[in-house]
């Protein structure tokens, strides 16, 4: 694994302040809530929303006397992304509390890992602007969710809610790998992406399932690492992207007034465009972390283990790599493919039995672009792979032309029926007999006398022919039969 110190940023991704160049070092804390019905050591539901206090087991609002029993599934998720993030998974690991005081934390400590997690050292790869960037992970823990504190309700009163209270979070820790805000949100995604492609967390950053806090300071390029500052809650990956670009320059401003950073946990204002200080960062002795009493280790088996690694998915990479390698795709297409595992899918459908670049074609630029245009998905498209599918064949088939393809395309949108028969019903088959070509060919000839003295002269002109014939035959020739006779009798 690299050495997080020894990665010196981009030249490009240096900063320049007033007395010379300054590098961004990123390290981030990810908490990511489980995908599960029931919370981490209750049988409350873990659901979303719902009426506030309506979620709560007696174990969740700490009544005295209850016990944690721990979810099996919320560790087996816990190992699955571990797995994901190809990560040592522990075989034994230790509950703690970690205390402190906030009216939205019941117990007065947070269940959590500290120095045994479930899962150790593992990577992510991520890709940007066409470089590769190997981020390390550290260590990725179960721990409880807080509840949620509302002020804002009411001008004179606050209000606990507790149905997020004991939801399982996994804590996934990253080394101090990034080196610029492109890196981190680059980070973020594909975490997002992994963990979706697991079922393991949904990724939904405004609902709060998927949280980042950043660590961030700054150094000479190459010299020995600053003193960092961490923000927050960070609840988007544009709005991470400005915090880190504020917060950068904000440290390299008091350094270069000759000041020191102080050490402490900020908040990003998303409305100012700012982070501002929180408090001064506590340092984990001030937790008073000790293994919870009431929780066993928890021991893992190798079968349990062998069970999740057998039924892991195919996950981005790999799948990136064997599209480029099976369906000729460029790299940029299999990873706008790949971004989601229902759309690579659905992809696959429409690829199969075809010729894979035309079938790539078809779904990113005309179905992806309908798609995000009107806010659909490909799992609620109104054009179905098999529908897709068949467009495409009748292109290869010479039935249509692409353009004709794309009328077929909007009719299947909006009214939905087989290409084929919409092709046959509609007459809207290309037109292959020479004859009715040849017509049209000699009367765009016959008119323009001097475009035919150009196109001697230029022969990239042809294309303005092409089209010409195209336009008066409504778009059914057979634009390769065009081109031929047309190259026949301009003679060149
Ligand atoms: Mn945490």
């Amino acid at each position: 694994m690299l050495e997080s110190a020894k990665r010196v940023a981009e030249k490009k991704d240096w900063i320049k302040g007033a007395t010379g160049d300054w590098e961004i070092i990123l390290g981030l804390e990810v908490h990511a809530q489980v995908l599960a019905k029931s919370k981490l050591f209750s049988g409350a539901s873990a659901e979303f929303g719902g009426e506030p206090n309506d979620h709560v087991s007696l174990v969740d609002a700490a009544m005295p006397g209850m016990l944690p029993v721990i979810n099996e599934f919320c560790v087996e998720q816990a190992v699955r992304t571990g797995l994901g993030l190809k990560a040592q998974i522990n075989k034994r690991s230790v509950f703690d509390r970690k205390n402190y005081f906030y009216p939205d934390l019941p117990q007065g400590y947070q269940i959590s890992q500290y120095k045994q997690p479930v899962v150790g050292e593992g990577s992510v790869h991520v890709d940007v602007d066409g470089r590769s960037v190997e981020v390390g992970i550290e260590r990725l823990h179960l721990e409880q969710d807080a509840g949620k504190s509302l002020h804002d309700q009411h001008p004179s009163m606050s209000f606990v809610d507790l149905n997020r209270s004991g939801c399982a979070l996994m804590e996934i820790v990253s080394k101090p790998d990034m080196r610029s805000a492109d890196e981190a949100k680059a980070y973020v995604t594909k975490l997002r992406q992994i963990m979706r492609y697991l079922d393991t967390c949904d990724g939904n950053m405004e609902q709060g399932s998927l949280r980042a806090d950043v660590n961030v300071s700054v150094r000479r390029p190459g010299a020995e690492f600053g003193t960092r500052c961490e923000i927050k809650n960070v609840n988007s990956i544009r709005f991470m992207g400005q915090a880190i670009e504020y917060e950068a320059r904000r440290q390299i401003g008091i350094l270069e007034d000759g000041g020191t950073i102080d050490q402490e946990t900020r908040l990003f204002d998303a409305r100012k465009g700012e982070t501002r200080s929180m408090r001064s960062k506590e340092e984990a002795h001030d937790y008073r972390y000790f293994p919870d009493p009431d929780l066993l280790p928890l021991e893992i088996e190798d079968a349990f283990i062998g069970h999740i690694k057998a039924t892991l998915p195919e996950l981005p990479d790999e799948k990136i790599a064997r599209f480029i390698k099976d369906y000729g795709l460029s790299a940029y297409d299999a990873q706008v493919l790949t971004s989601e595992r229902a759309s690579a899918d659905f992809f696959e459908q429409v690829a199969k039995g075809r010729d894979g670049k035309a079938a790539a074609n078809w779904v990113i630029n005309e179905l992806f672009g309908r798609l995000n245009k009107e806010g659909k998905s490909v799992e609620t498209t109104p054009v179905s792979a098999a529908q897709l599918g068949e467009i495409v064949d009748l292109i290869a088939a010479g039935t249509i032309s692409g353009k004709i393809a794309k009328d077929v395309f909007e009719i299947v949108w909006t009214e939905g029926g087989s290409p084929a028969l919409i092709v046959e019903t509609r007459g809207m088959k290309q037109v292959t007999d020479t004859g009715a070509i040849e017509k049209a060919v000699d009367e765009i000839i016959a008119a323009n006398p001097d475009k035919v003295e150009q196109v001697k002269a230029k022969p990239t002109m042809l294309g303005w022919f092409v089209g010409q014939v195209m336009k008066t035959t409504g778009g059914k020739a057979n634009p390769q039969a065009v081109s031929d006779l047309l190259k026949a009798k301009l003679g060149i």
